[in-house]
């Protein structure tokens, strides 16, 4: 299959480039490793009843529109509806050797406040994808070698369940965290040493983190005056949120704190009772009986994550460019996903950033071979 440019991931990134190359009238292909679009970005619905439009996120779950003008414009432009993260009553502090808990209030206000989409962030995913044309995502098919091949076109050769498939390409949009590209894609000619190098070493935002979906009947703690978000040094949830959506079950989220190694030692089950007893011990015997609890183990995700995400940063990594490319990969081969964004890498923002300064860079030297 023949195209002028493949983009590599389907995660916010690369759905933005293919829109914009395809708002731009150039043909472009997505070629996506697992059998869904989004990447980081996984709305589940809650399985307890609820329609199907009522989905929650256990990847992403929040943005900021007023410091976040990419995110607001995209978001404005599918017309999606947009609610206020719930915040409102005291939060509450689990320390060790210190029980029960302590109440604080008022409590943690944002500023500015986060935002949240109806439907989850799946949303806004679903809604780029729809406005690329039929057949242009392949989901299921992982990039594994990209080379140049016959007339001066780039193969780029990827595996999937039902066979092997190769799309020949004038350039190609690497939209996937750099060190699976280091990691999981061979390219011929080799990439310099020092770029591989460099993207080896820049770690995938959240990729270490789990987290853990808790859907109830109902918001027991708004009741008491609790706003569901939590800071424990006891664990297994580090830090807590309320994570009810509008017209579906109530709900509680929580990042683990548990390192990768304990949550793979103890397997989900276990982590899942031990995740009831903490919600139990904080909000009371209600907490024990959900109707649905959801883990999503970002750590353990190959299409995410590497073996050296697994000790996350300490802080939030500088992301930014990668150096230019030079030789026959110059101006052939780009780079976008959110850690190499010049701002806000590692959100989607930043998400967005990437694929933009990917397709302004890529649609000069397309203009350029047209002229
Ligand atoms: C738990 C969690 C919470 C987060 N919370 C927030 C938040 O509240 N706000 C915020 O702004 N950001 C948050 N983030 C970060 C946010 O998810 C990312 O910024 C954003 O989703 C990155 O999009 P991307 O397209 O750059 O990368 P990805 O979403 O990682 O997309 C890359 C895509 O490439 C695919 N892929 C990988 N390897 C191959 C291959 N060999 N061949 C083909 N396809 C491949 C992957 O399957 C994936 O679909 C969070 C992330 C996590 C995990």
């Amino acid at each position: 299959m023949r195209t002028d440019v493949a983009v590599v991931g389907a995660g916010l990134s690369g759905l933005c480039a293919a829109a914009l190359l395809t708002c731009l009238g150039v043909r472009c292909v997505v070629l996506e490793a697992r059998d869904r679009i989004g990447g980081r970005i996984c709305s589940v619905s809650s399985g307890a009843g609820g329609a199907e439009s009522v989905r929650y996120d256990l990847g992403p779950a929040w943005f900021w529109p007023d410091i976040q003008p990419r995110m607001r414009q995209w978001v404005d432009e599918f017309g999606l509806s947009v609610f206020r993260q719930y915040a409102d009553g005291a939060v509450l502090v689990e320390r060790l050797g210190l029980q029960p808990a302590q109440k604080y209030e008022p409590g943690f206000v944002t500023e500015p406040p986060s935002m949240r989409l109806a439907g989850g962030m799946q949303s806004l995913v679903e809604a780029v994808a729809a406005r690329l044309p039929q057949g242009c995502v392949r989901c299921g098919v992982r990039v594994s070698r990209i080379g140049f091949s016959d007339m001066g076109l780039i193969g780029v050769e990827a595996v999937g369940g039902t066979g092997n498939l190769t799309i020949k390409a004038d350039r190609v949009i690497l939209a996937l965290p750099p060190r699976l590209v280091a990691g999981h894609i061979g390219f011929s000619p080799a990439l310099p040493p020092s770029l591989h190098s460099a993207l080896e070493v820049v770690p995938t935002w959240m990729a270490g983190q789990a987290k853990v979906l808790v859907i109830y009947e109902s918001p027991f703690w708004r009741q008491r005056g609790l706003s569901g978000t939590v800071s424990s040094s006891v664990g297994p949830l580090g830090e807590l949120h309320d994570a009810s959506v509008p017209d579906g079950p109530p709900a509680l989220f929580g990042f683990v704190s548990l390192p990768v190694g304990a949550r793979r030692a103890m397997g989900q089950e276990a982590l899942k009772q031990s995740v009831l007893a903490q919600l139990a011990r904080l909000f009371g015997p209600q907490a024990a009986q959900p109707l649905g609890v959801y883990v999503a183990d970002w750590a353990m995700d190959p299409d995410t994550a590497m073996p050296a995400d697994c000790e996350p940063p300490s802080g939030h990594p500088a992301y930014g460019p990668l150096p230019e490319l030079a030789g026959p990969w110059a101006g052939r081969l780009v780079f976008a996903g959110t850690e190499v964004a010049a701002e806000q890498g590692g959100y989607m923002e930043g998400a967005i950033e990437a694929a933009t300064a990917a397709v302004e860079k890529l649609a000069g030297a397309i203009s350029a071979t047209r002229v």
